[in-house]
């Protein structure tokens, strides 16, 4: 499971620079959800070989209102949530009472949390540091993130029991491999297979449970579906301290496809359908997406697609997870609102063309049965095994059909292609200068591959090798 760091702390110490500074090798993507969240940012981020989730708690300023319910409102979601806090204070400014308030409280949880003195560059570290040790935290350390000083450091410590977990995990797998242990794509490249033990882990694969994650903001009906797919019969499962906040797995069958179902809408937290569920939670949700095979995002027909189902998206497209968009509600719309809808959809989903749309209705049934197939085939789609010389030859037909431009009077020439990985598939092509293919010719590509390779519901990655 990818770990979840949060950035707490009063405001002005310097948390949305270390926000951006974790989160700058991908895009940030921010998710905002005024009403719910407040102003929380939430971001992928990756340092060296860790991947984590970042959450930036906004600012608590413990002294105004008092910082219980400051915090118990605002932040402590993402405090329970986290795996790891980072409690930032600023080493300019000097301890103050906000910083006590805030330390108080986070004492009182026991959450791994370090102390994070912020902002030490051009001062004397150690000795504004050392006002901070009231603060009775274990330990201690220095950063200037506007700099990038010490946080590659303080990161491999917070992150380091999940990466150990990592390692743990991977030297039990090195000592004998076992084709039904590998679970994964990714479990099956590194294991280094004959062609034969390799083609059978991959059709093993595609029998696996199919993890299903379905995701949506608040009210566009997921547990409806959820029940919905689930039958009706319900396993009530009562509110158990600590554990509120974690997605339930739940396995079931389907037509002799087994999956499990991911559940962000806290289907069986409730006694019943009638009874409120605790918020909506972004950290549980980007936590599916990260675990799930297949993402099925559920939007709402009767709101218009808000920048919230355009950064859950985003999200997902950003894990490379397979994705199949239910549009809910479709019962009961009259034609005009229905056209209104599609191209509402055409028009700011369009980048999203490999994905299948559903429209259904989870309230009555309609058009549940047909999610399935799609759901099937980006799974199948994600893991399928492409040859070299197939990639190969898609890439020459490509190119027979239709040139390269010329790039300075040279023409640009595709060499070979292979695969750089699965789920999403990642297709490599070697050639001279590709590296300055316009756009176009690299959409063309892609577009191309997915024809040919009948690849729907999952993204493709393509990189480019310049041999030149
Ligand atoms: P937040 O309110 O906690 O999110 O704080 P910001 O990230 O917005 O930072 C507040 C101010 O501190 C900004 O003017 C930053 O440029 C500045 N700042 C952040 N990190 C550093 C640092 O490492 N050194 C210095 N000198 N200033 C910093
Ligand atoms: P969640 O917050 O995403 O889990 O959403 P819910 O499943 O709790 O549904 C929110 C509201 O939308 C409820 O009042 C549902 O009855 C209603 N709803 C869900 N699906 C449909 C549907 O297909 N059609 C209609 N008309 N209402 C629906």
């Amino acid at each position: 499971m990818i770990p979840v760091v949060a950035l707490v702390g009063r405001p002005n110490v310097g948390k949305s620079t270390l926000f951006n500074r974790l989160t700058r090798t991908r895009d940030a993507l921010v998710a905002d959800f005024p009403g719910l969240t407040r102003d929380r940012k939430y971001g992928k981020a990756e340092l060296e070989e860790h991947e984590f989730i970042v959450i930036d708690t906004g600012g608590i300023d413990g002294t105004e209102e008092g910082v219980e319910t400051k915090m118990a409102e605002q932040s402590l979601a993402a405090i329970e949530e986290a795996d790891v806090v980072l409690f930032l204070v600023d080493g300019r400014a000097g301890l103050t009472s906000s910083d006590e308030a805030i330390a108080k409280h986070l004492r009182s949880r026991e959450k791994p949390t370090f102390l994070v003195v912020n902002k030490i560059d051009g001062i004397d570290a150690d000795s504004a540091c050392a006002e901070f040790w009231k603060l009775g935290m274990d330990g201690m350390y220095q950063i200037a993130a506007a700099q990038n000083r010490g946080v590659t450091a303080l990161m491999e410590r917070a992150l380091a029991p999940f990466a150990d977990n990592l390692k743990a995990a991977a030297q039990e797998d090195s000592d004998e491999v076992h084709i039904e242990d590998l679970t994964s794509v990714e479990d099956i490249e590194k294991a280094n297979l004959s062609e034969a033990d390799a083609e059978a882990a991959y059709k093993r694969l595609q029998e696996q449970p199919i993890k299903l994650a379905i995701i949506g903001r608040p009210n566009v009906g997921k547990s409806t579906l959820t029940n919905r797919i689930l039958g009706e019969e319900r396993v009530v499962v009562y509110d158990m301290p600590g554990t509120t906040r974690d997605s339930i797995y739940i396995p079931m069958e389907r037509e002799g496809q087994e999956y499990v179902l991911i559940d962000t809408a806290g289907i069986r937290r409730r006694k019943n359908m009638h009874e409120a569920v605790e918020k909506f939670s972004v950290i549980q949700t980007l936590k599916a997406v990260e675990d799930a095979n297949v993402v099925l995002l559920v939007i709402d027909a009767r709101e218009n697609i808000s920048d919230q189902d355009l950064s859950l998206l985003g999200f997902a497209l950003n894990a490379g997870r397979s994705l199949v968009i239910a549009v809910n509600k479709w019962d009961g719309l009259d034609n005009e609102v229905k056209e209104r809808v599609k191209s509402e959809l055409d028009r700011r989903l369009g980048f999203v063309d490999f994905a299948r749309i559903h429209f259904i209705s989870a309230l009555h049934g309609t058009g549940v049965g047909h999610l399935y197939e799609s759901v099937q085939e980006a799974y199948q789609s994600a893991t399928k095994r492409i040859s070299t010389s197939m990639l190969t030859r898609i890439m020459q037909m490509a190119q027979d059909d239709h040139q390269p431009p010329m790039i300075r009077g040279r023409r640009v020439k595709l060499k070979y292609a292979h695969a750089g990985g699965y789920n999403p598939p990642i297709i490599v092509v070697h050639g001279n200068l590709v590296n300055e293919l316009p756009g176009s010719y690299k959409r063309y590509l892609m577009n191309y591959y997915r024809k040919s390779l009948e690849m729907m519901g999952t993204p493709i990655r393509i990189q480019f090798q310049s041999s030149d």
